[in-house]
């Protein structure tokens, strides 16, 4: 008789309760009511492998560009229920394609959608994977708000069987739409992980699981019942960052000398030429060179060209040096550094900070 009553009782709770704590229940802390307001999120379509068509769906190589952001957002049938989402094409390129013009245009336009008359609440951007942690750490040091900014692509062509694409763009969607991103920067979403843009990198050509943090890890998870988050960013970015590109075209140009065992000023010699301003030393160890090297310091400092040193050695801190940032990353920070300053103790500080 007692639990007769209670199933009753149960029963007139699910029909009378509100329809928001209904979703709180089952979705947990993150869910939004009917009756609250989704998230308006902004997808900026670039191109890549998530944009990408192959000759048959169990083809994942030699395949080419053959889908717009409007049909990859038409493959997560359901993400109206979690977010109001646009989609503008900014390009549809491989992400080899990118550029420092492209760049520029593109952390400009972030800035505007986030901060301007639209006010959107975050923004994903759909990317090529190969250049993907290069966009994302140049966007997380010039955009200048600190909404949710979520850089996605796959690495399954979105034709093939179990294409993770649509997975990956559902997920960016509910990240960048959860007030918990805020504040955290740019943040890189594939495999239901969240990476921070400062540390993410490609780690293997051809898996899922691909998008790594090395030492200093990621940052958390997107699962089906929410977003989770185990840290947050302390280095300086977005709307904390200095760095400001609202009107340039372009950036100092700055240079990665690779160095091995044997290996001489030539490269440097080159660069002097093309007219660098600046070269990353990817050096061993801690920072060092190879002592077949020495002669490149002296035509580095006759050119007057600011050097910083890292390391070949993917993880660790080069004291006085690039700290932790791979070569490729480290050129876009002393690029933008170049736009402020050629004191090599500010260009020291503002490796420390960022
Ligand atoms: N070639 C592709 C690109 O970076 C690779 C990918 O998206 O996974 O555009």
């Amino acid at each position: 008789m007692v639990s007769n009553r209670m199933f009753i009782l149960a029963c007139l709770l699910t029909v009378l309760l509100p329809r928001q704590s209904i979703d709180a229940q089952v979705r947990g802390g993150a869910a939004r009511g009917e009756d609250a307001e989704k998230p308006r999120v902004l997808v900026l379509a670039t191109g890549g492998t998530i944009a990408s068509r192959a000759g048959s769906s169990t083809q994942v190589s030699g395949y080419s560009i053959g889908f717009t952001g409007d049909q990859l957002l038409a493959m997560i049938p359901g993400v109206e229920d979690i977010a109001d989402v646009t989609v503008e094409q900014f390009s549809n390129i491989p992400s080899g394609s990118m550029s420092v013009e492209r760049w520029i245009a593109m952390s400009n336009r972030i800035t505007e959608l986030l901060e301007g008359p639209d006010d959107y609440d975050g923004v994903v951007v759909t990317h090529g994977t190969d250049t993907l942690d290069e966009t994302a750490f140049f966007l997380h040091l010039t955009v200048k708000s600190d909404k949710p900014v979520v850089c996605t692509g796959a690495m399954r062509p979105s034709s093939s069987v179990s294409a993770d694409g649509p997975m990956n763009l559902f997920n960016s969607i509910r990240l960048a739409g959860d007030p918990s991103a805020r504040g955290m920067g740019v943040m890189v979403m594939l495999n239901d992980e969240i990476n921070s843009a400062r540390e993410v990198y490609k780690s293997d050509t051809h898996r899922v699981e691909t998008f790594q943090s090395g030492a200093l890890g990621f940052l958390g998870w997107v699962d089906s019942d929410g977003v989770v988050f185990y840290r947050k960013p302390l280095r300086r970015h977005t709307a904390d960052s200095e760095f400001d590109i609202s009107d340039r075209e372009d950036l100092p140009r700055v240079d990665i000398v690779y160095t091995y065992i044997g290996v001489d000023e030539y490269a440097v010699k080159g660069f002097v030429e093309a007219g660098a301003k600046g070269l990353i030393i990817e050096g061993i160890g801690a920072g060092g060179a190879p002592s077949s090297f020495r002669s490149a310091y002296r035509l580095m400092s006759e050119a007057g060209i600011v050097t910083v040193r890292g390391s070949r050695t993917p993880d660790g801190r080069v004291t006085g040096g690039v700290d932790t940032l791979p070569a490729h990353k480290a050129r876009i920070l002393l690029m933008l550094a170049l736009t402020i300053t050629d004191d090599r103790s500010e260009i020291q500080r503002i490796f420390g900070e960022y």
